[in-house]
């Protein structure tokens, strides 16, 4: 269970971006999180909530858009997309090899904020 310490570092950034910005309140926030992370929509939702009670942030509303997961060939440097339901044990399209390292697919991050 990741949701909550997460949920408690966006709403710092939120409230400090708010702050900085003479917001009134907060209310919607657009997230982007990478498709191989275990953060559910519903249980960050059910989280921000609970984190931002009392807060400018109370009663925002979560929009999640997951990111692509990207690879990177260790043999030949290509980057390419894999579909995480095809397993986690994709050939480079390029030269056929097997090892790679991840460019993105864990990370999460706030795209933009709607705010009154
Ligand atoms: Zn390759």
């Amino acid at each position: 269970m990741h949701e909550l310490p997460v949920m408690n570092s966006i709403l710092a950034v939120v409230l400090k971006h708010a702050a900085s910005n003479q917001v009134k309140k907060v209310v919607a926030i657009h997230l982007q999180v990478g498709e191989l992370s275990d953060l559910e929509d519903a249980w960050m939702q059910q989280y921000f909530d609970y984190v931002s009670k009392g807060s400018l942030a109370e009663g925002a509303v979560l929009k999640i858009e997951r990111i692509p997961v990207v690879m990177r060939c260790s043999a030949c440097g290509h980057s390419f997309r894999i579909n995480v339901k095809d397993g986690m044990k994709p050939l480079c399209p390029e030269c056929g090899g097997d090892k790679h390292s991840l460019v993105s697919g864990r990370e999460y991050l706030i795209k933009n904020m709607e705010v009154l």
